[in-house]
């Protein structure tokens, strides 16, 4: 064989290779690994994004392959009502987005909420509407008409990015009077590359539904998500993967958010969510000495650090991990107790999970995870 002909070979087994494996990439599907909770389903989501029908880069399908891509399970397109810059290119239709993306996400098992975003200068600042029938009678100068309008449809706000201008950031009585109407029921304690502690406080406070959203306007660029390169998400728990279960869920507040190595929400759903992602086996109790295996079943990342006086100081639990323990103990009956926080497990701002593992003797395993009192 001459040199020619075989490096001509080479080219050619490349380039039989590499087309496949280019083409599969782009079809590939990551699945997200969260544990499904309290006999709930947990669906990975993202209601914040936009298309070229406001100021946003894609068309309305492209969202819908990126977010099967990267693992989701519902989205919202939330084009802006107010704001359409490719307007001389694209004419103004507030319905469009959604009715474009809509075949697209039903063949590929997304559910797709229709949703908008109403857009004031802040204050009051920035909202989106969700699980409304039609943008167009939303399309008013007065924001309380507009979300008069989506109250009327069934629609559910939220408040977007609550500390996006920080000069000007705060609770106003705009959103007092909103709220009090029963127009405001969300908001984002997420978006995008930023969390707000204040709004962290707010949805604890007045009992609003948290969200972690991207309110991305560029092409999506990952290809693959990881527990270490994911996009914000809210996880809302739900009874089913249906648009009126999805609904019922963020009503009711069952929601949390997975951002960065973050998990973010009420006690009552991370601790449920550790719970779950997190067992302990293989207990070897000896004399002195209890050995067990502590295993993370899922994609979120667990930080331990002790509030006790047994065990490793500080524990760090990867996705799909499992770390051997071994503790100094005195004789083989007595349980062990270890007290540890989830620092990563944010119940408040700045304030983890609280979460306590009880070594049983006699090769009993129990686990338990206590609440701080409220
Ligand atoms: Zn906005
Ligand atoms: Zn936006």
């Amino acid at each position: 064989m001459s040199r020619t002909v075989r490096s001509r070979l080479a080219v050619m087994s490349i380039v039989v290779v590499l087309l496949p494996v280019s083409t599969l990439l782009a079809q590939v599907r990551r699945e997200i690994r969260i544990p499904d909770i309290m006999g709930y389903k947990t669906l990975k989501c993202d209601f914040h994004m936009h298309t070229v029908f406001s100021d946003g880069q894609v068309w309305p399908t492209v969202r819908v392959d990126e977010a099967w891509r990267e693992g989701l399970d519902a989205i919202s397109i939330t084009d802006h009502i107010e704001y359409q810059p490719h307007k001389a290119d694209i004419p103004t239709n507030h319905n469009r987005p959604y009715e474009i993306a809509l075949p697209r996400a039903r063949e590929r098992g997304i559910l797709l909420v229709r949703g908008t975003e109403i857009t004031r200068s802040t204050p009051p600042g920035h909202f989106n509407a969700l699980f409304i029938k039609d943008v167009e009678p939303m399309d008013t100068k007065d924001l309380l008409d507009c979300m008069a309008a989506a109250d009327k449809q069934g629609g559910f706000i939220l408040w977007n990015h609550p500390g996006w201008k920080p000069d000007r950031k705060g609770w106003f009585d705009i959103h007092t009077t909103i709220y009090e109407k029963k127009y405001l029921r969300g908001i984002e304690v997420v978006n995008g590359r930023s969390y707000y502690p204040e709004a962290h406080e707010w949805a604890l406070e007045k009992n609003l539904t948290f969200f972690g959203n991207t309110d991305m306007h560029a092409p999506a660029t990952r290809m693959e998500t990881t527990s270490e390169d994911h996009r914000p998400m809210t996880l809302v728990f739900a009874t089913s993967q249906t648009i009126p279960a999805l609904k019922d869920a963020i009503v009711a507040g069952r929601t949390a958010v997975w951002f960065e190595d973050k998990v973010i929400g009420r006690e009552e759903y991370l601790e449920a969510l550790f719970e779950a992602a997190i067992s302990i086996s293989d207990i070897k109790r000896e004399q002195k000495a209890a050995q067990f295996t502590i295993r993370n079943e899922s994609d979120l990342a667990v930080q331990l650090q002790r509030t006790g006086n047994v065990g490793p100081r500080e524990l760090a639990l990867p996705a799909n991990a499992a770390a051997r323990i071994r503790v100094a103990v005195d004789g083989k009956k007595k349980p062990v107790e270890l007290s540890y926080v989830a620092t990563n497990f944010l119940v408040g701002p700045d304030k983890g999970l609280p979460v306590d593992f009880v070594i049983a003797g006699r090769y009993k395993i129990e686990v338990e995870v206590e609440l701080p009192d409220k």
